[in-house]
């Protein structure tokens, strides 16, 4: 789930990991370690906490190797403490491991070990793995079999249940890295006499831009010079190096107090990328290349069925309204850890769209399997140029939105809403749901979007001082109705996460069917109420919460009189056609939690408890 960094090499192992550690920070984790091998004997640094803190351990310390492990845990088994960060050591010190993921089985292992005689330390399934491996290597000492130790990490990863992306060191083989997927992204970075393993490629690129994606059940055996790839079935296997196009300064702050507010100002940007290519404004045309396989199955799909979670579940939310509305197909949108687990009806010619910032989202990856297996096509919206979901799916479509490192969504949220909106456009276009005058009047105004945006994020002020305002209350409301309800989930999400304020989005209208009763004069209700279709209901629902002395900050169209009388605070964002209003209303949106939580003195970037890429169940 969290980060992952090997090197093996000439430099000073300890420098790559520290840096390859910061540039993973992002993920969210609780404690961090390091472990760095020179001549044959191996030391380990970790500690409950920051980076930082690992950094402040090593400095008086003599922190030499060129061969190490580093890793930032977001703790699945047993607290975050000193004792439970990784990496983690069998118990007579032969195996050294870092684990992203859970092992399922941990505590049907764990016993059988501890009849063996193994104790532990701590209460990890990770430390259990470690011991597994120590387990098995010994008995086959003891027997005085001949066996590699590939061949013993082959022989343990039999045994597991669950996911892992492992780096494992080997004291009696002091000049090899292992590297073993499954489940939990690793990329292996490719230097001249030196290697990088990390669990996304932002550690790597200041290195190497030549980089092989570790698949399921793949084993990776590294020196200094060279690297053998085989598989959990002992096949052999021509590693695929592939070219990444990622440079550094995509990945660092750019003059931004945090990652979250400089993505938040990327947006028109990413918006124009993911649009380029693709969108013609000129021929009013859309070309989607990564569909171009299965479009007319899209096109003529009995039933649509999105699969996500989090914020891209928000996202396929106003995915089902536009492929209703301009495709007339049918469309569901499911929770992938729901949808995985119920046995859903999954027909030969469905369509399932799976969305995921990472890629990684291991729900969403299994929904994909599943259906797979179900015979439907499944097509991918991804914002990590080759991550395991568009690595699974047929087709997909990639948003362009650039590395996102704040930990809350934003640029990736819009981007993928951008892709849903082009995809819903072409196959409206091509089956009728639209006339090309519709199609072409959507092309225009989404052509345009990147600049409306610009002049809502000139307006952050106005928005810095509702903030101000509100910062201090304990819960609030999002209400929205139509396009604007998903967007009222995702402002509610967006508060919570960053800010820790509870907060609720509700349609409007089922406010009355029980939310209702908990307004008062303490609590602000955020309407996203601009010019559309349901105008005037969300009026009446504003009414009703004045009514009960609610606080309404109100997102609406620039000019609009009625709800500005009404509303305590309102924020103008500029005009579009209905079914682009959630890409300019989620903007004040995502800058009102921005300001909130920094004023509370929240660490916007690494929200507690969360995680940036959900590699686990
Ligand atoms: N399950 C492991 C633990 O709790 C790994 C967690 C992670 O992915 O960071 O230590």
């Amino acid at each position: 789930m969290c980060g992952i960094v090997g090197y093996i090499g000439n430099r000073k192992a300890s420098e790559v990991l520290i840096k390859g550690l910061k540039r993973l920070e992002y993920r969210g984790y609780d404690s961090a370690g390091i472990a760095l091998c020179n001549n044959n004997s191996c030391q380990i640094y970790k500690c409950k906490g920051k980076v930082q803190d690992l950094e402040k351990l090593l400095q008086d310390k003599n922190a030499e190797g060129s061969i190490g492990i580093g890793h930032t845990r977001w703790a699945t088994h047993g607290e975050p403490n000193d004792v439970n960060a990784h990496p983690h050591t069998s118990m007579r010190g032969n195996f050294i491991i870092i684990h992203n993921g859970i092992i399922e089985n941990y505590s049907k292992l764990k016993a059988g070990l501890e009849e063996e005689g193994y104790v532990f330390k701590g209460e990890t399934d990770t430390e259990v793995l470690a011991n597994l491996f120590e387990y098995v290597y010994l008995n086959h000492l003891n027997n005085g079999d001949k066996i590699s130790p590939e061949d013993i990490i082959r022989e343990t990863l039999q045994m597991v249940e669950g996911a892992y992306g492992l780096v494992i060191l080997c004291n009696d083989y002091p000049d090899f890295m292992i590297a073993a997927r499954k489940g939990s992204p690793l990329v292996i970075g490719i230097g001249k006499d030196e290697y990088f393993v990390a669990s996304d490629a932002t550690p790597i690129i200041e290195y190497t831009n030549s980089v092989i994606y570790l698949n399921d059940d793949d084993i990776a055996i590294i020196s200094r010079s060279s690297l053998n790839l085989t598989n959990l079935k002992n096949m052999k296997k021509k590693p695929d190096i592939q070219k990444i196009d990622l440079k550094i300064d995509e990945i660092e702050k750019g003059g931004f107090d945090h990652y979250m507010l400089k993505e938040i100002y990327e947006q028109p940007r990413a918006i124009r990328d993911t649009c380029r290519g693709r969108l013609d404004f000129r021929s009013k045309s859309i070309h989607l290349g990564g569909l171009h396989n299965i479009f007319d199955k899209l096109a003529g799909a009995k039933r649509i069925i999105i699969v996500a979670c989090g914020t891209s579940w928000h996202a396929g939310l106003v995915g089902e309204y536009l492929f209703e509305e301009f495709a007339r197909i049918p469309t569901e949108v499911e929770y992938a850890s729901e949808f995985r687990y119920r046995n859903p009806i999954i027909n030969k010619d469905d369509i399932v769209i799976a969305i995921s910032q990472s890629g990684e989202t291991a729900d969403t990856l299994a929904a994909v399997q599943m259906a797979k297996n179900a015979g439907a096509i499944v097509i991918g919206i991804c914002n990590v140029v080759g991550a395991s979901i568009p690595r699974e799916t047929i087709a997909g479509v990639y948003t362009h939105a650039g590395p996102e490192i704040g930990v809350a969504s934003t640029k990736a949220f819009t981007a993928q809403i951008t892709v849903l909106t082009m995809m819903a456009m072409a196959v409206g276009l091509a089956n009728k749901g639209l006339t090309e005058k519709e199609f072409s009047q959507l092309v225009d105004e989404l052509y345009i979007i990147p600049e409306k945006i610009e002049e809502i994020l000139e307006r952050s002020e106005c928005i810095r001082d509702i903030s101000e305002k509100i910062k201090d209350v304990s819960n609030s409301i999002y209400l929205g109705r139509g396009y604007l309800y998903p967007v009222a989930l995702e402002g509610a999400l967006k508060l919570k996460e960053i800010s820790y304020i509870h907060a609720e989005g509700y349609p409007a209208a089922e406010m009355k069917h029980g939310p209702i009763a908990l307004i008062d004069e303490k609590m602000p209700v955020i309407v996203i109420a601009t010019k559309d279709n349901s105008y005037d209901k969300i009026v009446s629902n504003i009414q009703e919460v004045k009514a009960r002395k609610g606080v309404i900050i109100a997102v609406v169209t620039e000019g609009d009189v009625t709800i500005k009388s009404i509303a305590d605070y309102v924020i103008e964002v500029p005009k579009t056609d209905f079914a682009l209003a959630p890409l300019l209303t989620v903007i004040p949106l995502q800058l009102l939690s921005y300001y909130i939580a920094t004023m509370r003195g929240c660490n916007v970037d690494q929200p507690r408890n969360l995680a940036k890429s959900v590699t686990v169940e």
